[in-house]
């Protein structure tokens, strides 16, 4: 019998994208500007409720560099950010010319940790004399943070809170989308994501005068004269009218995708419940509704997984993951950080086995270009990504899939 690759997250369309940018092909909107633009808006706006503006944007990452923009940050400030994420929440910081000041995660939702985040701006008050400019809570794989804990220490010092809600489109924290409790919230449409506009992103914005300033800065920054007359610094950051109208298509199907998601973890808890060493990461409590927009494992350290003796023995060429684009080749075949053995091991076992998996989002605390930025750190996410896989969750993994991946779990498994 022949399957085909299992992927993480494939990008599945409804059927109505097509129509949608056929549309713009007729009527010219063949710009960053239109119908499908300002119509995506509305449908997120509606979908993210509370009032909150929305602007459609060329990535998340562009979304992220923008709220950083309006939060003021520049040259020589500091920004907070969760240390467990991918990098995109952190390198716009960089881009501005601020430093990234690293916070650890707690163990129930794998986000900032909301005590430490209180003793790491205490911290740079006292060694910098200076508030950080901003907090970069970060809802990781669609688990909501402990938001409430985290707005409540932001606001004791009165700092904005950008949540970066890349990867939880849809999720819930006490009955509230993700993305809308910060002054901004940012939003990702790239192809893996829960939904795509092929390469998109969005910002949430505090109200309509924050969303016209995101939106001056998405377009070079034009001030109101017959000729181009600047007088900020702006970027190219608005999205493609084509690229929203695959956006409305995925709108039209955005509650089946994220109930897809869930009905995979549903299935995986059934299918790993008495898998020992094996534990799925979920909802700590009723206040959190993620979208399980990749669903987590733990391996216990204990567990014992063939071929773990050689995990590491080869370097890896190319990426780990799908459109991961350009990588260099390893230099070496080990880091200082790196996933356990028997994580590597599975990884492998899994990948012959036409799956495909992903260590947890290796701390920025631990990456090379990061080295010299503070670092807040209790040893959570450092133990978590020695521990963790990411498992195929997307739209296009059906229960058979599941069944099949499990198997190959428990397959791998030493007894
Ligand atoms: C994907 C992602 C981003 C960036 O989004 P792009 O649309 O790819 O630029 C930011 N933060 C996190 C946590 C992400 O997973």
């Amino acid at each position: 019998m022949s399957r085909n690759r299992i992927y993480l997250c494939l990008a599945h369309m409804s059927g109505k994208e097509q129509q949608y940018i056929q549309e713009a092909f007729d009527t010219n909107w063949v710009v960053p500007i239109g119908p499908n633009v300002n119509a995506f808006e509305a449908d997120l706006e509606a979908f993210v409720g509370h009032d909150k503006p929305v602007v459609a944007l060329s990535a998340g990452t562009a979304a992220l560099h923008l709220a950083l923009v309006a939060c003021g940050v520049g040259q020589g400030d500091e920004v907070i950010c969760q240390s467990f994420t991918f990098c995109a929440s952190a390198n716009p910081i960089v881009y501005l010319g601020a430093t990234p000041v690293f916070v650890d995660s707690e163990r129930d939702t794998w986000n900032m940790d909301p005590q430490l985040l209180d003793v790491a701006i205490c911290d740079r008050i006292a060694k910098t004399g200076r508030k950080p400019k901003a907090i970069v809570p970060v809802h990781l794989y669609g688990m909501p943070a402990k938001i409430d804990e985290i707005m409540a220490v932001a606001s004791k010092y009165d700092i904005p809170v950008i949540e970066d809600a890349a990867e939880a489109f849809g999720s819930e924290y006490k009955g509230r989308k993700c993305g809308t409790f910060g002054q901004y919230g940012v939003l990702s449409f790239n192809g893996n994501k829960m939904i795509t506009t092929s390469g998109g992103g969005a910002l949430i914005c505090p109200d309509s005068a924050a969303k016209h300033d995101v939106m001056f800065y998405a377009t070079q920054a034009r001030e109101a004269y017959p000729y181009y007359q600047h007088e900020h610094i702006g970027y190219n950051y608005r999205m493609s009218n084509i690229c929203a109208g695959i956006g409305r298509g995925q709108m039209s199907v955005a509650h089946e995708h994220i109930a897809h998601h869930r009905h995979t973890t549903a299935l995986y808890r059934e299918l790993l419940a008495d898998v020992e060493g094996i534990t799925l990461h979920e909802n700590p409590s009723s206040h959190f509704d993620s979208n399980y927009w990749l669903n987590t494992i733990i391996l216990s350290p204990s567990l014992r997984v063939v071929g773990q003796e050689i995990a590491y023995s080869t370097t890896i060429n190319g990426a780990v993951g799908g459109a991961a684009g350009v990588t260099h080749v390893a230099e070496s075949l080990h880091t200082d950080c790196e996933p356990n053995a028997n994580v590597e091991a599975m990884r492998v076992a899994l990948d012959r086995a036409d799956i495909e998996v992903r260590p947890l989002w290796k701390p920025m605390h631990k990456q090379p270009i990061y080295a010299t930025s503070p670092a807040y750190t209790n040893g959570v996410s450092e133990a978590l990504f020695a521990q963790g896989l990411c498992l195929p969750s997307g739209p296009c993994v059906s229960d058979d899939d599941i069944r099949y991946i499990v198997e190959c779990i428990c397959n791998a498994i030493e007894r």
